[in-house]
């Protein structure tokens, strides 16, 4: 027996993966985050499982839980919000489960990045625009290294995902502003994606803070900024990629010179 470590998802509880619902359906304790996973997904779980939250707990209550559990003979699912590898603080989980020698296995989730583009009906990576997707936060109480430094992942003028910082707008836009973005680019905030009281906030750098303010967003907001961002970006042609390009040979199709 072991922890499964599976990933939510965003918000909507069909949003799990068929794996990760599976064992969730299977297993006799389920430990969840209340204030950020749907309790629509945890009623799934079977009758009978030992259901569990954890926002009020501390780490080692947690993993003592979990070990616990495991060593009875019992299979536990550890249910974290969007996808475990992203802000999910389960290697310090992981590290108390190993030292107890209790297994643990970890299934993918949907990320609430790519919730978030899927609700702004985004392509994050534009073909001569920006090949490149930044997931960083911006600096609060939580220290980040200084080579991570937002002003200087900014100088690399691709898109960039900010997690965990609706609270700190002002300090992210004065970044941007200083590695050399202008004032017009775009960014688009997505509150609570995919749950059905999602926001979606169009924007711009110089407009950012101010548009936060005046729809009340605080928090489970997801910023994405940089022009494959541009609203209006639909409407032109000039972005193609070369896997569908006539011209373009590649191992599935041999192209069509002109
Ligand atoms: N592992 C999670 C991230 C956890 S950190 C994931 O992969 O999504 C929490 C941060 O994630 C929030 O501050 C917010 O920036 C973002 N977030 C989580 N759920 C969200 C949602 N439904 N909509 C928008 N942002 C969300």
């Amino acid at each position: 027996m072991k922890v499964y470590i599976i990933g939510a998802g965003p918000g909507d509880p069909d949003l799990i993966t068929v794996k990760g619902l599976r064992l969730l359906q299977e297993a006799d304790v389920v430990l969840w985050t209340d204030s950020l996973v749907n309790e629509e997904l945890v009623n799934r779980a079977r009758a009978g499982a030992e259901v569990i939250k954890t926002a009020g707990m501390t780490l080692e209550e947690m993993v003592e839980i979990m070990a616990d559990r495991v060593q009875q003979g019992k299979m536990v699912a550890r249910v974290h919000t969007g996808d475990p590898a992203v802000y999910g603080a389960i290697l310090e989980q992981m590290v108390l489960l190993k030292q107890r020698g209790v297994e643990y296995e970890i299934v993918p989730g949907v990320s609430s990045v790519f919730a978030s583009a899927a609700a702004l009906g985004a392509e994050l990576t534009v073909p001569d625009l920006t090949q490149t997707l930044i997931l960083t936060r911006a600096e609060g109480r939580t220290p980040v290294p200084e080579r991570e430094q937002l002003k200087d992942l900014a100088s690399h003028h691709c898109t960039i995902a900010l997690f965990l910082s609706a609270t700190l707008v002002k300090k992210v836009v004065d970044d941007f502003l200083e590695a050399g973005w202008s004032p017009e680019t775009p960014v688009a905030v997505v509150y609570r994606a995919s749950w059905p009281d999602q926001k979606i906030v169009r924007s711009t750098l110089e407009h950012l803070a101010e548009d936060m303010r005046a729809n009340g967003i605080r928090s489970q907001a997801m910023i994405l900024a940089g022009w494959a961002l541009d609203p209006h970006i639909t409407d032109t042609d000039q972005f193609r990629s070369k896997l569908y390009d006539k011209e373009f040979t590649h191992r599935f199709r041999r192209g069509i010179p002109s």
